[in-house]
């Protein structure tokens, strides 16, 4: 049986196969469901996910030295500091798991981030393949965070505003079934100190890597499956050259091809009618053989009427007698 077709127009494992080896960047506002479509991501492609803001929670609640440091930023909603982030993901991007590629979920949110990371990836020749905007508007982000919901086991990120997962407290996602947490940064305050740093600082980010020509967008507003199709679908490979090329071609073909066959044709033609008008002037002398052949038939039925015309009165003669 054929393999399915999907993004880009390649087989599920094609597609499969080249979406577990891009190195992506998520790149939105906090809230903007970067995180839940990182982890559908790691389900769906095996890719997995880098994610600064996880790495520093856990320093947090190792209360490792890093931990420390970072901790009052994060609380307060800022930034932490970029030799602290950049020295995480040099030191993740070196781990083996990441070498065929990864998703980038948090990291880079300021100009020098992305510059830092890009010196890196210059240095072992594996630039990034795509950054994918999350496109989200604020209301709805206030809405998402307020929701949010994340598994303390597991990871997994919840919402109680989702339609799939109304009110929920428990995680479904493993075995014991831990209670939901929320993020102490999830409330009001924080959060619109998050948005305010998001604008001054991310969000030049899409210029920067629009003229780099890595931006792709993705609708990140309703279902999160929808969301997750949609982010599939922009991460598609750029179909091949050669296929879009192909209608072009395929229109030259079909052009040289009735050429070809008017050039044959011609003389067939040209033949076929000469075959025509010799049948038809055949034909005509023909007819006219024939007609000159039928033409004393036709005089003898007439001389022969007299005849019996003639011989009439005799038999009268013969009655007569
Ligand atoms: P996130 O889970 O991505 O929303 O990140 C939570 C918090 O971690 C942020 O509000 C920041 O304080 C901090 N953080 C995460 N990623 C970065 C980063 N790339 N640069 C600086 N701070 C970060």
């Amino acid at each position: 049986m054929p393999a399915a077709r999907g993004s880009g127009g390649l087989t599920a494992p094609a597609a499969l196969r080249y979406l577990s080896h891009m190195r992506i960047v998520l790149l939105g506002a906090p809230g903007s469901g970067k995180g839940t479509q990182a982890q559908r991501l790691v389900a769906r492609f095996g890719v997995p996910q880098i994610s600064t803001g996880d790495l520093l929670r856990s320093a947090v609640a190792r209360g490792t030295e890093l931990g420390l440091k970072a901790k009052a930023a994060m609380d307060a909603g800022a930034l932490v500091s970029d030799d602290i982030v950049i020295g995480i993901i040099r030191e993740r991007l070196g781990q083996m798991d990441v070498a065929g590629g990864y998703i980038l979920d948090g990291f880079p949110r300021n100009l020098a981030q992305a510059r830092s990371l890009a010196s890196m990836l210059a240095l072992i020749g594996q630039p990034l393949d795509a950054v994918v905007l999350f496109n989200v508007d604020y209301a709805e982000i206030a809405r998402r965070i307020a929701g949010r919901r994340t598994c303390p086991n597991c990871g997994t990120i919840f919402n109680v505003h989702d339609a799939a997962t109304p009110g929920i407290t428990h995680c479904t996602n493993c075995a014991a079934a831990p209670l939901l947490t929320q993020r102490p940064d999830d409330n009001e305050q924080t959060v619109a100190r998050r948005l305010a740093v998001y604008d001054e600082q991310t969000r030049p980010l899409i210029e920067h890597y629009r003229a780099q020509g890595l931006l792709r967008s993705v609708d990140a507003q309703g279902a999160v499956d929808d969301v997750t199709a949609r982010l599939v679908a922009v991460l598609a490979p750029p179909k091949p050259a050669a296929k879009r090329a192909a209608p072009a071609k395929r229109k030259v073909a079909a052009k040289r091809k009735a050429s070809a066959k008017r050039k044959v044709a011609a003389p067939r033609k040209r033949a076929a009618k000469r075959r025509s008008a010799t049948k038809r002037k055949g034909a005509a002398s023909r007819k006219s053989t024939a007609s000159r052949k039928s033409a004393p038939k036709r005089k003898a039925t007439r001389e022969r009427k007299p005849a019996r015309k003639s011989a009439r009165p005799r038999a009268r003669k013969r009655a007569r007698l």
